[in-house]
Order: C-alpha cells, then sequence, then structure tokens
C-alpha cells in the first residue's frame, strides 16, 4: 500500500480514543502516535533507499515481518492490562504498535508479506503480484488496490470532518 497508511492510522485512533477516556490520553497525542505507528514499517525504506540500494524486497526486513509488530502489539496489550488505570503511556503504546500491525494487513493487499516468518518464509499477497515492485505507472491507478486506498482516505476525511 502507498497512500493508505497515514490515513488508515488516523482512523484507527479515531475510531478507538474514546475506549481510552479513563486514562485521559491527548488526543493530539493519541492520533500522533497512531499516524507514527502506521507509517513506522515503511522508515525501512530509508535503508533500503540508501544503504541496500534496493538489492533485497524491504518486506523481508524485520520492520515489515507481522512477527515483530505482533511481538509489540502483545506487550502493549499485557502493559495495558497490568498497569493502572488511569496511566497514559500503555495506550499510547496500544495505539503505536496496533499501527504497525495494521500496516502488515493492508501491504498484504498491494505485496507479498511474510506472515508466518520465522517458522516459513512462505510469502502472502491478495494480489498476484508485488504492485509496490513492479513498475506499474500510472496503470496504478486503474488498480482495484488503488480504489482500496481511495476509500481508506474517503473514510479518514469523513471521520476527520463530520459534525460529532
Ligand atoms: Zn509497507
Amino acid at each position: 500500500m502507498i497512500f493508505g497508511h497515514l490515513p488508515a492510522g488516523y482512523i484507527t485512533s479515531k475510531l478507538l480514543i474514546k475506549r481510552f477516556e479513563h486514562r485521559s490520553v491527548s488526543s493530539d497525542g493519541f492520533n500522533f502516535l497512531g499516524m507514527l505507528g502506521a507509517i513506522a514499517p515503511d522508515f525501512d525504506l530509508l535503508y533500503a533507499y540508501n544503504i541496500d540500494e534496493f538489492q533485497h524486497n524491504h518486506h523481508t526486513f524485520l520492520t515489515h515481518l507481522p512477527v515483530f509488530w505482533l511481538t509489540l502489539f502483545l506487550i502493549s496489550f499485557l502493559w495495558l492490562n497490568l498497569s493502572d488505570k488511569h496511566s497514559q503511556n500503555p495506550a499510547y503504546a496500544f495505539i503505536f504498535s496496533l499501527g504497525g500491525l495494521t500496516h502488515m494487513v493492508l501491504d498484504t493487499f498491494t505485496g507479498a508479506i511474510y506472515w508466518l516468518e520465522p517458522f516459513s518464509n512462505t510469502p502472502f499477497s491478495l494480489t498476484s503480484y508485488d504492485l509496490e515492485y513492479t513498475t506499474l505507472g500510472l496503470s496504478y491507478f486503474a488498480h482495484w488496490a488503488f480504489v482500496l486506498e481511495l476509500a481508506i482516505i474517503w473514510w479518514a476525511l469523513f471521520l476527520r470532518f463530520k459534525k460529532s
């Protein structure tokens, strides 16, 4: 996925913030960390671009392995349940790691994600080829995956501007 990650992080934060009201989390901080988590896996592109020079698919890096985000998510979930009911940091850790996990799901729509790593290195994808690595150019905008991205962007805009 290319354009949908940031708005997806916004949607997740916006939909979940009410559940953390008793922790009096700051909505700006919560939204920011949700969106940061949603794009954090793609920070490996800096490494891929500058150091690795795209010799490897960045979806094989630790930052794109679901096991990494699932571990962070489970730790934050435990922290959330074991912590004092008013502490805010577990809520921030939770929304950040959930953002990373959502990124894994969304990337499965457009490319290969190694869901079973480290037990098996078989990639899973909902498309027949890797849209991020195939030079589709402008034809990407005619692909159903782009319609999905538009729907995510539309949903985020709807949540941002709807009158509550
Ligand atoms: Zn990605």
